[in-house]
């Protein structure tokens, strides 16, 4: 697939289902723009309740830990701001409501760039094609395209002085396509040290961090990328 003409990005909306989505897929790219000045905010869909394995723990906890948990690993990349949107992990769907919401926050960050999951489903990574992952990527780009922009799709919004807003380009995660490839090794180390921070999530950490370490290494040689450099792979989009 022929590389598209990036724009570099000034301001990104980062849109995932489950907090450690963003970390997993693209935290490598996200430590990279903001220690290049680019302004990075998070949009989650759920809170994160169906996660974790640890049984001791009261579940109507867990939302909370994982939103602190998340807030933690955005510290280290510097992330400018978090919402949570509160839908049901394990049941999104790329419906209105959700649409009406992602749209929401892209008419209020106002991005030139969003990050989001693919809503292609990745035979390749089974585990990267959870169902709300693309339903999240689908909703979000249902929202880029046609709805933050077209001032008559949701209209409460401008009703409440939220203009429409043209997003230029999407970066999509864990898809089955790449045509553009981050190489990370400078930020590699932020990535992992993020990760480390959904303590919830994790039984062993140095697995965690082997398993991401090689898994970047796969990326670049797949890219054909030097020996030895680290990257994360996305599929880019030109909207605009
Ligand atoms: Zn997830």
């Amino acid at each position: 697939m022929a590389p598209p003409e990036i724009t570099y990005p000034k301001v990104v909306l980062v849109v995932v289902a489950h907090p450690d989505d963003a970390d997993f897929g693209a935290g490598g790219t996200i430590a990279k723009w903001i220690s290049e000045g680019v302004e990075v905010h998070y949009c989650l869909a759920s809170s994160g309740g169906a996660g974790g394995f640890d049984t001791e723990i009261d579940r109507d906890l867990i939302p909370a830990i994982r939103e602190s948990e998340q807030r933690r690993a955005a510290e280290i990349y510097g992330v400018h701001s978090i919402e949570f949107l509160g839908f049901s992990d394990g049941f999104i769907e790329a419906n209105l409501k959700l649409r009406g919401e992602i749209s929401r926050v892209i008419r209020t960050i106002r991005p030139d760039t969003v990050l989001c999951q693919s809503p292609e489903r990745n035979y390749q990574r089974i585990q990267a094609s959870h169902p709300d992952h693309l339903a999240t990527g689908e909703a979000t780009l249902r929202s880029v395209y046609p709805d933050a922009r077209n001032p008559f799709a949701f209209p409460e919004l401008l009703e409440k002085g939220l203009e429409p807003h043209i997003v230029s380009q999407v970066f999509m995660m864990a898809g089955p396509n790449h045509n553009f490839v981050s190489d990370i090794s400078l930020t590699i180390n932020d990535k992992i040290a993020a990760l480390l921070e959904h303590k919830s999530q994790i039984k062993d950490p140095d697995a965690l961090g082997k398993m991401i370490m090689s898994s970047a290494l796969n990326n670049a040689r797949e890219a054909s990328l030097a020996p030895g450099v680290y990257a994360e792979l996305f599929q880019v989009i030109k909207i605009a």
